[in-house]
C-alpha cells in the first residue's frame, strides 16, 4: 500500500488525498471506484485493506508532505476498528475530515465515535446511489477540508531540538548549499507528527525529510551531501590539478584551471563557498552594484566549476599533503587520498574561538559563529548581541536589525573606525535599532540548556553589567586551521602559508628548495603546491583578492606543468 508520488511533482501538482480503508476487498473496490468517478480528476484516491495498512500510507504521506483531505474508514475491520484507526490517524493528518462506514446495526458504534474521534461524519451502508447518498456527503465534507490549512509542504524538513547545536549545524549546512528547507521543532505539535511518521522520536534529532518522503535520521553532513545530490567522491585517481578548499579562492581556482583544459577537482570540507558563503550582502565586489549575498555568488560559482568540467567534492576533508615524486598527494580524514600534478591550497581562514569561559557549551544553543543568515528568522523580535568590528560583524547587524527587536555590536575598540568600512558605519549609524557598545568585551556568558544571560564589560570605565541574551553571534577574527601542513610547507609563526619571494632567505633560494629557478609568486616551499586567498600570508583578505589570487595560482601551475 503506496501513496506514489513523481520524483518531480511540484507541489501544485501535488493532488490531495481521500483515503479509503476497508478489509472487505468487495466494497473497498466499490468505495474507491464511485469515489475516482467523481473526485479523481482533482484527488489522489488511496484504498487500503486494513488499518496497519492504511496508517503506513498516512505516514508515507506525511513524510511527502501530501496533503490528506478525507478518510473513510469501514468501522468493523479484523485487528484495528475503523474507530481505532481514525484515532491514530488524526495524530497524523489532524485536519482531514474523517467519515465512518457502518452497517445500520452498529449506529450506536458511530455515534460513539464521534466523541471519540471526533468523528465529521458516519455513512450508513450501503450509499447506492452514491449521487443520492455519498457524493453530497464528500462534497460537504471536501468543502469544510478546504477552508483548513492544506497547503502541501513538499520542501525538506527539518525537525530537531530549539537549542541544539547539530539542528543548527545541519540547517547551515543546507542553506549553504542553497537547498530550501522547512524548521519544525521537536516539541511542536507538527514536528511531533512528523518524528511520529519517521518512526522515531525527539531523542533522535535532528531529523532531515527529503522532498521525496524519506526520513534521515541523524544524518551526517555527508549522507546530507549525497541525498541532496552532491558530489562526495572523486571520480578520478589522478588529476592536472587538486584544489584544497571552496572558499572564493578555490572557486576562482575551480573555474580557470577547468576552462583551461586541466583536470581539476575541488575538495571542500564542508559546503562550498566559505566565508563569502556566510555573508549577507558583498558590496564591494566588482560587477555587483547593488550588493550580491554571499551564498548566491558561492551558487553561481559552484555551477559555472562544475559547467566548465572541474569535479567539485564536498563533505571531504584534507588532513595531509605529502611528496611522492613528481605527484602531489592529498589525504583525506577517512584514510582514502587523491594524487596530482599540482595542489592550490585555498582552505582560507576559520573563526577563533572565543575566550569566554563556558562558551563552548552554548555553541549551537545560543551562541554562533558566523550563521547570522541561518538564525535569523530563529531571533525575530528579540534582542540580539554581535561581537566584532569587522565587516562581518557590520554586516551581519545590518541583516539581523530587520527582524530583531534590538542589535548590539560590543567592540573592544574606542570605535568601529579602524576595522569597518565607511560605508558600513554609516548605515549602522542610519539604523535605529543598533547600538554600538564601544570598549567593551564578553567576559562570562550562563544560563541552562541554552544561552540566557552574558557579563559585558566595559574597559574604559572597569564596570560590568549583566544582561539578558538569548543570541550572541561572533565575529572576532580569524585563524588559518593550517596544522596538517605542519613540517610540508613553510607557514607564518600565525600559521598562514608563505609563497613565492617571501619565502627567499637573505635574498637567495628557500631552505632546501630542490629546483634551480625560485618559486613562482604564490609557489609555496613546495614545487607545484601553490596557494591563494585568506590561506596566503599577508593577503588581503577580501572576496575580490582570494578570486584574483586563484585565477593567478591556475597561470603558475601552467608554467609548472610546462616546465617544473
Ligand atoms: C560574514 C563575512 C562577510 C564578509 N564580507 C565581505 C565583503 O563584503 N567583501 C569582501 O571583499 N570580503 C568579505 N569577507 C571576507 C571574504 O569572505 C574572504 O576574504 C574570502 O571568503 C576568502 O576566500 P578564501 O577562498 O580564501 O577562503 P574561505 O572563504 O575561508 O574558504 C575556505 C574554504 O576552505 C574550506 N577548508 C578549510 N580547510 C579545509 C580542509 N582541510 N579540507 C577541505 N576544505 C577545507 C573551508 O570549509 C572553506 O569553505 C567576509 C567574510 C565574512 C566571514
Amino acid at each position: 500500500m503506496t501513496a506514489p508520488r513523481d520524483r518531480n511533482d511540484s507541489p501544485a501538482a501535488v493532488k490531495p488525498a481521500i483515503l479509503s480503508v476497508d478489509d472487505d476487498p468487495g466494497v473497498s473496490r466499490a468505495v474507491v471506484r464511485d469515489l475516482r468517478r467523481r473526485y479523481g480528476e482533482k484527488y489522489r484516491i488511496v484504498r487500503a485493506q486494513s488499518g496497519p495498512d492504511a496508517l503506513d500510507a498516512l505516514r508515507e504521506m506525511k513524510l511527502r508532505g501530501q496533503p490528506v483531505a478525507i478518510l473513510v474508514a469501514d468501522y468493523r475491520m479484523p485487528g484495528m476498528d475503523g474507530i481505532q484507526f481514525l484515532e491514530q490517524a488524526m495524530d497524523l493528518h489532524p485536519y482531514a475530515r474523517r467519515v465512518l462506514l457502518t452497517a445500520y446495526a452498529d449506529t450506536d458504534a458511530a455515534i460513539d465515535a464521534i466523541n471519540v474521534v471526533d468523528l465529521d461524519h458516519y455513512l450508513l451502508k450501503p450509499w447506492d446511489p452514491p449521487e443520492e447518498k455519498l457524493y453530497p456527503v464528500i462534497d460537504a465534507q471536501l468543502e469544510a477540508w478546504l477552508c483548513t490549512e492544506h497547503r502541501p509542504i513538499t520542501e525538506t524538513k527539518i525537525v530537531g531540538h530549539r537549542w541544539s547545536a547539530r539542528s543548527s549545524e545541519v540547517r547551515e549546512f543546507l542553506a549553504r548549499n542553497q537547498l530550501p528547507y522547512r524548521w519544525y521543532m521537536s516539541d511542536e505539535p507538527e514536528g511531533a507528527r512528523l518524528l511520529e511518521a519517521a518512526g522515531t522520536d525527539a531523542d533522535h534529532c535532528p531529523v532531515v525529510i527529503t522532498a521525496e518522503g524519506e526520513a534521515l535520521i541523524e544524518p551526517t553532513d555527508a549522507e546530507l551531501a549525497t541525498r541532496v545530490g552532491l558530489n562526495t567522491t572523486p571520480s578520478k585517481d589522478f588529476y592536472d590539478l587538486i584544489v584544497i578548499g571552496g572558499g572564493p579562492a578555490g572557486l576562482g581556482a575551480a573555474v580557470y584551471g577547468a576552462s583551461e583544459g586541466l583536470r581539476t577537482v575541488l575538495v571542500e570540507r564542508t559546503a562550498t563557498g566559505g566565508q563569502a558563503g556566510q555573508s549577507s550582502r558583498i558590496e564591494n565586489y566588482l560587477g555587483f552594484p547593488d550588493g550580491v549575498s554571499g551564498s548566491q555568488l558561492a551558487d553561481r560559482a559552484r555551477r559555472q566549476a562544475s559547467k566548465l568540467g572541474a569535479e567539485v567534492i564536498t563533505t571531504r576533508d584534507v588532513v595531509g599533503l605529502e611528496v611522492r615524486g613528481a605527484a602531489r598527494t592529498v589525504r583525506f580524514a577517512d584514510g582514502d587520498s587523491l594524487d596530482a600534478h599540482t595542489v592550490i591550497v585555498a582552505t582560507g581562514v576559520m573563526y577563533r574561538r572565543h575566550p569566554a569561559p563556558g562558551i563552548d557549551d552554548y555553541t549551537g544553543r545560543g551562541v554562533y559563529y558566523g550563521s547570522a543568515m541561518t538564525e535569523a528568522a530563529r531571533c525575530a523580535n528579540e534582542d540580539v548581541y554581535i561581537v566584532g568590528g569587522a565587516n562581518s560583524a557590520g554586516q551581519a547587524a545590518v541583516y539581523l536589525s530587520r527582524t530583531s527587536r534590538s542589535v548590539t555590536i560590543v567592540v573592544r575598540a574606542p570605535s568601529l573606525e579602524n576595522s569597518m568600512s565607511h560605508y558600513l558605519i554609516q548605515q549602522i549609524e542610519n539604523i535605529d535599532n543598533i547600538t554600538v557598545r564601544s570598549c567593551s568585551e564578553v567576559t562570562t556568558v550562563a544560563g541552562d540548556d541554552h544561552l540566557e544571560r552574558i557579563t559585558l564589560r566595559n574597559n574604559a570605565t572597569d564596570t560590568e553589567e549583566t544582561v539578558d541574551a538569548q543570541w550572541l553571534f561572533l565575529f572576532i577574527g580569524a585563524a588559518p586551521g593550517t596544522e596538517w601542513l605542519d613540517g610540508v610547507v613553510v607557514r607564518d609563526e600565525r600559521g598562514y602559508v608563505v609563497a613565492g619571494p617571501d619565502l627567499a632567505i637573505d635574498g637567495g633560494r628557500p631552505r632546501g628548495w630542490p629546483l634551480e629557478r625560485p618559486p613562482h609568486h604564490l609557489e609555496t616551499s613546495v614545487p607545484g603546491v601553490f596557494v591563494a586567498g585568506d590561506v596566503h600570508a599577508d593577503s588581503a583578505k577580501r572576496v575580490a583578492s582570494a578570486v584574483g589570487e586563484g585565477a593567478m595560482a591556475v597561470m603558475l601551475v601552467h608554467r609548472y606543468l610546462a616546465k617544473p
